[in-house]
């Protein structure tokens, strides 16, 4: 496995038989069983996996947690050295972001609504580093979860709006066994937060149980997840929403892909969750 913090040598890497299919999987490290179903997905797709480990400044507002986001390089790298990964890039933030940068990526309508209220500048962060690590790195397919929906739409958008010649895939969303959605921000919830945030995955469980009895009123719908998050006291709701699904728009009646999605603090910890339901 190379591992480089070097644009070069990942462009040398790529380019040293131009034949093979190379999958990306972009993460910002801290792994965890989520992030390595998408390397195993890119593994059994391609001739060739790599995957960057990156905590990008530029999709954190200064208030979020860049300084304390959990960091374990070597555990990471061993995580992927057992997976057959066969690149590393691990860029700094000079590299990504010499002096003088100053080029960004917007989006002007899919960022707007959800992740993108609560946090305005955050998906011209990732459409950026994302559009670069896809120069960088000119994959064949790229890797992303479920888990962030939103992020799914955006980079879809991404891809067709710039022309980018990488396929993109997205990979349902893993779990732990009593529904909480794996992400790397779980280790700062504390004994008491940890039980309750299940209840992101029980209001998306009780508003699909909902919707598959006949229940077609959105706000209805909205309704049962914010009650159910609202019967766990130490859970704080910022939003729950039921979306068009492409253009994640909030609906008054179910007719075809919705998002169901919500973002749900527990102290300072913010937990998000989401389920696609179809009629
Ligand atoms: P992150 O390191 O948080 O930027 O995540 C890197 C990639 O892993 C993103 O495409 C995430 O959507 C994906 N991911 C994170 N958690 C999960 C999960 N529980 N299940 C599936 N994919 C995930």
């Amino acid at each position: 496995m190379i591992t480089t913090d070097q644009i070069q040598t990942v462009r040398q890497t790529r380019r040293a038989d131009p034949t093979l299919s190379w999958g990306l999987v972009p993460t910002m490290g801290a792994l965890h069983e989520g992030h390595l179903s998408l390397v195993r997905c890119a593994r059994a797709q391609n001739d060739r996996v790599a995957a960057s480990i990156f905590v990008n400044p530029t999709q954190f507002a200064p208030t979020e947690d860049l300084a304390t986001y959990p960091r374990d390089l070597a555990g990471d790298l061993a995580k992927l050295k057992a997976e057959g990964v066969d690149l590393v890039f691990t860029p700094t933030e000079a590299v990504m972001y010499p002096p003088g940068f100053q080029t960004t990526v917007t989006l002007s309508q899919v960022t707007k609504p959800l992740e993108g209220a609560a946090r305005p500048t955050h998906f011209q962060g990732v459409a950026t580093v994302v559009a670069k690590l896809f120069n960088i790195v000119q994959p064949t397919r790229a890797y992303f979860g479920q888990k962030d929906a939103q992020q799914t739409v955006v980079i879809r958008r991404l891809i067709h709006d710039l022309n980018f010649n990488v396929e993109m895939v997205v990979c349902p969303i893993v779990r732990e066994a009593d529904g909480l959605a794996l992400s790397s921000r779980n280790a700062y919830l504390d004994e008491n937060q940890r039980p309750a945030a299940t209840v992101l995955h029980r209001a998306l469980l009780a508003a699909k149980a909902a919707f598959e009895a006949g229940e077609r009123d959105a706000e209805q719908v909205r309704r049962i997840m914010r009650q159910t998050i609202a019967a766990e006291p130490p859970a704080r709701i910022e939003y729950v929403s039921a979306a068009e699904a492409a253009a994640l728009v909030e609906v008054q009646q179910i007719s075809g892909p919705t998002l169901l999605s919500m973002a749900v603090f527990f102290g300072k910890t913010r937990l998000i969750d989401n389920m696609l339901i179809n009629d």
